[in-house]
């Protein structure tokens, strides 16, 4: 029998169950590219419910319990001592989201000397060392697509937030204000603008498509290049670097991973290369941008606007300095966790564990790290290097 750790939100703070506001979600079946949604033998949720934080044990207490493993499920996490750490020791299988992740060190994983799997309920295995999981046999997976388009939808509404200078608008009139000029003094169309995206995977394909009909000029880099058909359909320019990129682009959004090439991409160099009054949005990993920089940038004017919803760590501390940065335009780590997405994920949780439970493969497509090496997705996506560290 297995025992699973399961690392997870906090529950709302008006209670769990919360009133939703809606009776369900649109089913999904498939994805852009023809990959299929998970396909769980069967769920015990009703999709559209709140299933990832500690009440929402993600759907799988059921299942797992009725096959005799144990579900640990915590947001402790971080403490010397905390839940996570204790029950490490003889755990099987750890799984975690991104928003609230499991970092999974090299001590961590050392000491869990049954693990197996490391999970994450989503997208993003940058928590995980991913050399101490190839040197320890410890197989990663994560729920490819699922929350790629839920990603997307986010970014396409930080552009928007912070060209058209949304938020700042809103709070006039939160303070009962008709301040029309103190609200449009920051505000522009997004229309012709360039707009660059770093990566073209899933999530930036997608934002691509989304502002296409915005009447942008799209811009893209990646390490590869992807097919001339879709160049053309959306009409992309592409630059061999993001060095290349970014000076030519009024707006820059970063969906790759992180990864040992990606850490600290956006420093003073690279956002001193850019337009002045640029807009920066990162739904893709904290850490591909250097935190200070970034405030720096924001306070001399060389950045109009920074947006995402990703931090280091997680959860941000109350003094993180893009708390309190000027024309900020941030989230907590929301976007990959709509309910709509936490369906999906879910889903994929359920079946990963299903396949591992009865020895069967676990999809290609959502394979990280197995057998000591890079593989599926990981090995497409990834180098491998820890990313665990301070800042
Ligand atoms: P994909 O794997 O589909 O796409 C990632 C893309 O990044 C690939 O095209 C890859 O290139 C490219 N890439 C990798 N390294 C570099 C590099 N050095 N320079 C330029 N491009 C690079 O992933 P997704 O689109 O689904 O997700 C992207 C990232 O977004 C995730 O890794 C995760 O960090 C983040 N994410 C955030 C979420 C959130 O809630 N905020 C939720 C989901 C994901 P190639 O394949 O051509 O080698």
């Amino acid at each position: 029998m297995s025992k699973i750790v399961c690392v997870l939100y906090d529950d709302p703070v008006d209670g769990y169950p919360p009133a939703y506001a809606r009776d369900d979600v649109p089913t999904i079946a498939g994805y852009p590219d023809g990959q299929t949604a998970p396909t769980p033998e069967r769920i015990d949720f009703k999709p559209g419910e709140l299933l990832g934080c500690v009440s929402g044990e993600l759907g799988l207490r059921n299942f797992l319990e009725s096959r005799g493993h144990t579900l640990v499920v915590t947001s402790d996490k971080e403490a010397p001592d905390s839940v996570l750490d204790r029950e490490l020791v003889d755990a099987d299988v750890v799984i975690s989201q991104p928003f609230w992740p499991a970092y999974m060190t090299r001590e961590r994983i050392e000491k869990a000397r049954n693990l197996q799997l490391i999970i994450t309920a989503g997208i993003g295995s940058d928590h995980t060392d991913l050399d101490a999981a190839i040197e320890n046999n410890v197989t990663v997976a994560e729920v490819t697509y699922s929350n790629s388009i839920s990603v997307a939808e986010h970014v396409v509404m930080m552009i928007l937030g912070l060209v058209r200078n949304y938020i700042p608008q809103h709070q006039w009139v939160l303070d009962k204000g008709w301040n029309i000029a103190d609200a449009v003094s920051r505000s522009y169309d997004l229309e012709a603008m360039h707009v660059g995206s770093v990566a073209a995977g899933r999530i930036g394909t997608a934002v691509l498509r989304r502002l296409k009909p915005f009447g942008v000029h799209l811009h893209y880099t990646d390490k590869h290049r992807l097919p001339s058909e879709v160049e053309e359909e959306l009409g992309l320019t592409y630059h061999a670097t993001p060095q290349d990129m970014a000076p030519v682009c009024d707006v820059v959004t970063i969906n790759c991973p992180l990864h040992p090439e990606t850490e600290h991409m956006f420093n003073d160099e690279l956002l001193g290369s850019m337009k002045r009054g640029a807009y920066l949005i990162n739904t893709a990993r904290g850490k591909i941008c250097d935190r200070d920089a970034i405030v720096r940038a924001l306070e001399s004017g060389q950045l109009a606007g920074y947006a995402g919803d990703v931090w280091f760590p997680q959860p941000a501390p109350a003094d993180h300095p893009w708390r309190t940065m000027p024309h900020h335009g941030m989230t907590p780590h929301t976007s990959g966790t709509s309910l709509s997405a936490q369906a999906r994920y879910a889903g994929g949780t359920r079946e990963i564990l299903e396949c591992w439970l009865d020895d069967r493969p676990i999809r290609d497509e959502y394979l990280i790290v197995k057998g000591g090496a890079l593989a599926g997705a990981g090995a497409h996506s990834y180098t491998a290097g820890a990313k665990t560290g301070e800042r």
